[in-house]
C-alpha cells in the first residue's frame, strides 16, 4: 500500500517530526478541540496544576500524537512517550509512573491495547497519583503504597469504542478528532511545503489536498511523491495539472481513494453485490485484517457516504455504484 495512514519508516518519522507543528496556535482544524484545550491549559497553568487527562481518538494520521507534544509544549513540561502493546509488565508502567516529574505528560498510544494487569496499575496512578507495588515473591510479597507526582496521561485510540469503561471514565476530556477540510488541508500543504522548499502554487497544493483523505499525515506524504514527479517530469513547480498527474500515477483518484479503498469497494459491488456483507468476510475476501477495515479504511469512506454499516453489514452507497461506472440496484437505467 503505497498511501498508508501510518508512518512507513524512520525516514519517514523524522519528516513527520520535522513538520510537526509545535504549538497550539500552529495546529490545524480541530477547532472545538482547540479552543477546549486553551482554556483547560490556561486554568490548569493559573492554579499551577497538572492539566487533567486527555483521551483523544479517531482514525490514524488526523494528529493525535501531534497534539500530545502540543498539550506538553503548552503546559511547559517534558512529554513522556509509550503505547499500550509496549507496556508488557506491571513494572514497565510503574517503571514510566515513577520517573515523571510534577506535571509531565504521559503519552500513551493505542490506549486500547494495554494487558489488563497493566491497565490496573493505571486506575489508582490516574485517580489518587498513587501506585500499588508488589515487592518480593510468594508468602513474602507484599503490596506498597508509592506517591507519584500529579501528572496528565495523554491516551490516544483509533476507536474508543475499544477502551474499556473505569479506564475510559478516568479521563477528564474526551475528545474525537474529525477528517480535515480540504481548505485546512490546502493550508497544512501549503505550509509543509515552505518548510520543505517546494515551489507550488495554491491550486497545485488545493489538488493535493482534496485527494489525501481528509489526513494531514497523507496530505503531507503525497506531497512528497508529487514533489518527486514535479523535479523529474514537470521542471519542479507543482501546479494543479503536475499534481492531477502525479495523483493519477500514484493511483489515487478524482475522489481520493486509493488502490486499497477500490479494491475493497470493488469487492463489495462485484462479489457481493453491493451488500450487506458481513466485516469478516469482506475481510477474507481482500486479504485485509478486519481492524485495518475498521480503523483505516472504513471512516473515511463512512464519512464520505461511499460506505454504510447497517446491522445486517456493510452496504456500498448509489454514490459508490455510479463511481465505479454502474447502475445502483433499485435505481432506473439511464
Ligand atoms: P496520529 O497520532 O493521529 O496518527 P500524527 O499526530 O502523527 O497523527 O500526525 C501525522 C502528521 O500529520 C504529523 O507529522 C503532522 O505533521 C501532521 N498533522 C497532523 N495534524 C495536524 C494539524 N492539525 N496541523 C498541521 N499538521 C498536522
Amino acid at each position: 500500500r503505497l498511501i498508508s495512514a501510518q508512518p512507513a519508516d524512520r525516514q519517514e518519522d523524522a519528516i513527520e517530526r520535522a513538520l510537526r507543528p509545535k504549538r497550539l496556535a500552529d495546529y490545524v482544524g480541530q477547532q472545538k478541540i482547540r479552543e477546549q484545550l486553551e482554556i483547560f491549559i490556561q486554568a490548569a497553568r493559573g492554579r499551577a496544576e497538572a492539566l487533567d487527562h486527555v483521551l483523544l481518538f479517531g482514525p490514524p494520521g488526523l494528529g493525535k500524537t501531534t497534539l500530545a507534544h502540543i498539550v506538553a509544549a503548552e503546559m511547559g513540561v517534558n512529554l513522556r512517550q509509550t503505547s499500550g502493546p509496549v507496556l508488557e509488565r506491571a513494572g514497565d508502567l510503574a517503571a514510566l509512573l515513577t520517573n515523571l516529574e510534577p506535571h509531565d505528560v504521559l503519552f500513551i498510544d493505542e490506549i486500547h491495547r494495554l494487558s489488563p494487569v497493566v491497565e490496573e496499575i493505571l486506575y489508582p496512578a490516574l485517580e489518587d497519583f498513587q501506585i500499588d507495588i508488589m515487592i518480593g515473591e510468594g508468602p513474602a510479597a507484599r503490596s506498597v503504597k508509592l506517591d507519584l507526582p500529579p501528572f496528565t496521561l495523554v491516551g490516544a485510540t483509533t476507536r474508543a469504542g475499544m477502551l474499556t469503561n473505569p479506564l475510559r471514565d478516568r479521563f477528564g476530556i474526551v475528545a474525537r478528532l474529525e477528517f480535515y477540510t480540504a481548505e485546512e488541508l490546502g493550508y497544512i500543504v501549503g505550509r509543509s511545503a515552505g518548510l520543505l522548499n517546494v515551489d507550488i502554487e495554491d491550486a497545485g497544493a488545493f489538488e493535493i489536498a482534496r485527494r489525501a483523505r481528509g489526513t494531514p499525515r497523507i496530505a503531507n506524504r503525497l506531497l512528497r511523491r508529487v514533489r518527486d514527479y514535479a523535479e523529474v517530469k514537470a521542471g519542479g513547480r507543482i501546479t494543479a495539472k503536475v499534481a492531477d498527474a502525479a495523483l493519477t500515477m500514484l493511483d489515487v483518484d478524482h475522489l481520493g481513494l486509493d488502490l486499497m479503498d477500490r479494491k475493497l469497494l470493488g469487492a463489495m459491488l462485484e462479489k457481493f453485490g453491493g451488500g450487506p456483507v458481513g466485516l469478516d468476510n469482506l475481510a477474507a475476501s481482500v486479504g485485509e485484517s478486519t481492524d485495518t477495515i475498521e480503523d483505516v479504511l472504513e471512516p473515511f469512506l463512512i464519512q464520505q457516504g461511499y460506505l454504510q454499516r447497517t446491522p445486517r453489514g456493510r452496504m456500498a452507497t448509489p454514490a459508490i455504484w455510479r463511481h465505479f461506472g454502474l447502475t445502483p440496484p433499485g435505481a432506473a437505467a439511464s
